[in-house]
C-alpha cells in the first residue's frame, strides 16, 4: 500500500511497526463552535485512510482528540482563546460549551457514517501527561522559562524545519510580521508549552496546578503528549489538515522527538482544503461558514456530501458549489436506484467482476485514490447492466467498507427480490431509457411488465416494483 508522506514529499511503502497493525493519530477538532464542511471533508479522508487499512486487513488504533483547552486564535501564541470567546459569545460556562460541541461533532461524524476512533482523547482529561512532556523537555534543556509561559526553544532542535520544508530564517520572518505578545520570548518561533496564569491570562478559565504554577498547556503539547500516551513514542500515521503542517505538526515533531530522542511519525498525511467561492478556505474564525446540518436542512443527503467527497482525492482541492453537491446527490441516487433493482435481481457474481475488484484494489493502495476506486465503481455497474448480469452487489458491499455510503441500506426488502433477471434487466434498460428521456422506449417496457404482472412505480430514489395481485 502506498501513502504519500508530508515528510519525504513521495508516495511511499507503507509498512507498519508492527507486522499487520496500524496505529492511526488523527487531529481533532477545537470544540468552540460547531464544525464546518470543511473541517468534516479532513475526518471523511481520515475515514477513508482507516477503512482503507482495515480493508487491507490491519488491525487498526486510531486515536483522536478533542482540544477543549483552551487554544488561542492564531496557531502562532497569539490573540485570544478561542474556547473562552466561544464561552462569552454564548453566556455558557466553558465546560458547558466543550461539552455541547463535542457532541454536536459526533452527530455530524455518525451521519457522515465515519467510524468512531478507536480512542477519543479529552486534552482536558490529560493534563498530567502533558505536564510530564514538558518537565522531560525542562530536564533535557530544550526550554526556558519567562514570566508568562514556559517556551519550546527551536533553534535547540536542528530539525525544526523538515517537515514544512521551509527555511527557519523564513519561518520566524514571517513569525516575527505579528504580534509578539511577550517581550522575553527569544524567537518568534519558539513556542509556548505551559502558559501561566499571570498577565493576560491571570483569569483563565481552565487551570491546572503544574510545576510553573497555575496554568494550562499549550495546544500543540496536547496532541504529543496523548498521542504518545495511546500508540507510544514512534508510531505508524498522524493525520490532519495542511494548514497544520507549519506550526502545529511542526511543533508536535520537535517536542516529541526532543522529549524522546526518538523518531515520532512515520508518515505524516494532510488532507487539502475544502474551498468555497473561487478559493477562499472556509475557516471557523471567519465567522460564517457551512454547517452539514444546512445542507441536511435543504434536503441533501449527508451520504451525499460524503459522496462528494469521495469524488476528488484528499490531496487535491474540494471547490465546493450547490451545483456541485446537487451532481453528487443525483449521482448518489443513481447508485442506490441500481442496488434496489439488483438485489431484485438476485445474479450470481460472474468471474468477470474479478477484474474491477482488482482494479478497485490497485485504486485504493495507491495513496488512496478513491476518485479512480468510483469511477471502476461505475465501469463495472454498466458492464453490468450491458452484459445483464446484476450479480455484482457483494463486490459493491466490499467496495462499500471503504467507501462508507451505506450502501446496504438501499436494499430491495425480502420479499422484492426474486424477479427474474431478464425483468430486472428490462427494468435497468428502462432507468437508461427515463435517463435519456426517450419515454416512449420507457413506457414500452412499463406496458411489457404489466404484462407479466410487473408494475412499476417511478420514486426519487429509483424504480421500485411489486407483483400485481391478479398475477399470482
Ligand atoms: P479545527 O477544529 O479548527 O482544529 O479543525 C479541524 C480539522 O479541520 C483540522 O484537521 C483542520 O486542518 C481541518 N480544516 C480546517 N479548515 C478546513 C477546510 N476549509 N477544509 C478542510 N479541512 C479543514
Ligand atoms: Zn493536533
Amino acid at each position: 500500500m502506498q501513502l504519500f508522506n508530508t515528510l519525504t514529499r513521495t508516495k511511499e511503502e507503507f509498512i507498519p511497526l508492527e507486522p499487520g497493525k496500524a496505529g492511526l493519530y488523527t487531529c481533532g477538532p477545537t470544540v468552540y463552535n460547531y464544525a464546518h464542511i470543511g473541517n468534516l471533508r479532513s475526518y471523511i479522508f481520515a475515514d477513508i485512510l482507516r477503512r482503507t487499512l482495515e480493508f487491507e486487513n490491519y488491525d487498526v488504533t486510531q486515536v483522536m482528540n478533542i482540544t477543549d483547552v483552551g487554544h488561542l486564535t492564531s496557531d502562532d501564541d497569539i490573540g485570544e482563546d478561542k474556547m473562552e470567546a466561544g464561552a462569552r459569545r454564548e453566556g455558557k460556562s466553558i465546560w458547558d460549551i466543550a461539552r455541547y460541541y463535542e457532541d454536536a461533532f459526533f452527530v455530524d461524524i455518525d451521519k457522515l457514517n465515519i467510524e468512531r476512533p478507536t480512542i477519543v482523547a479529552r486534552a482536558t482529561e490529560h493534563v498530567p501527561d502533558m505536564i510530564d512532556l514538558v518537565k522531560r523537555l525542562e530536564e533535557r534543556g530544550f526550554t526556558y522559562e519567562t514570566e508568562q509561559a514556559v517556551y519550546f526553544d527551536v533553534t535547540k532542535f536542528p530539525e525544526y524545519t523538515k517537515l514544512a520544508g521551509q527555511a527557519l530564517e523564513e519561518k520566524i520572518t514571517a513569525a516575527r510580521a505579528e504580534v509578539q505578545e511577550d517581550p522575553e520570548k527569544k524567537n518568534p518561533a519558539d513556542f509556548a508549552l505551559w502558559f501561566k496564569a499571570t498577565g493576560r491570562f491571570k483569569n483563565h478559565l481552565m487551570q491546572w496546578d503544574s510545576p510553573w504554577g497555575m496554568g494550562f498547556p499549550g495546544w500543540h503539547v496536547e496532541c504529543s503528549a496523548m498521542s504518545m500516551r495511546y500508540l507510544g513514542e514512534t508510531f505508524d500515521i498522524h493525520t490532519g489538515g495542511i494548514d497544520h503542517i507549519p506550526v502545529h505538526h511542526t511543533n508536535e515533531i520537535a517536542q516529541s522527538q526532543a522529549a524522546t530522542g526518538k523518531p515520532f511519525v512515520r508518515y505524516w498525511m494532510h488532507g487539502e482544503f475544502l474551498v468555497v467561492s473561487g478559493g477562499e478556505k472556509m475557516a471557523k474564525s471567519a465567522g460564517e461558514f457551512l454547517r452539514l446540518q444546512v445542507l441536511t436542512d435543504k434536503g441533501y443527503d449527508p451520504l451525499a456530501y460524503r459522496y462528494l467527497c469521495l469524488q476528488v482525492h484528499y490531496r487535491s482541492k474540494l471547490n465546493f458549489t450547490w451545483e456541485s453537491l446537487d451532481a453528487a446527490q443525483a449521482g448518489y441516487n443513481r447508485l442506490k436506484a441500481f442496488i434496489d433493482v439488483a438485489s431484485r435481481a438476485r445474479g450470481t457474481e460472474q468471474p468477470w467482476v474479478q477484474e474491477y475488484r482488482d482494479r478497485f484494489r490497485d485504486a485504493i493502495t495507491d495513496d488512496l485514490n478513491i476518485p479512480r476506486a468510483i469511477a471502476v465503481m461505475w465501469e463495472m455497474i454498466k458492464e453490468a447492466n450491458t452484459r445483464k448480469e446484476l450479480g455484482i452487489l457483494d463486490a459493491l458491499f466490499d467496495f462499500d467498507q471503504v467507501f462508507g455510503l451505506k450502501l446496504h441500506e438501499a436494499v430491495a426488502s425480502p420479499d422484492q427480490q426474486e424477479l427474474e433477471p431478464e425483468f430486472a434487466a428490462l427494468i435497468v434498460e428502462r432507468e437508461k431509457a427515463r435517463a435519456a428521456k426517450d419515454w416512449a422506449r420507457a413506457d414500452e417496457i412499463r406496458k411489457e411488465l404489466a404484462s407479466v404482472g410487473i408494475l412499476l412505480e417511478d420514486r426519487p430514489e429509483g424504480t421500485i416494483w411489486r407483483r400485481s395481485s391478479q398475477s399470482s
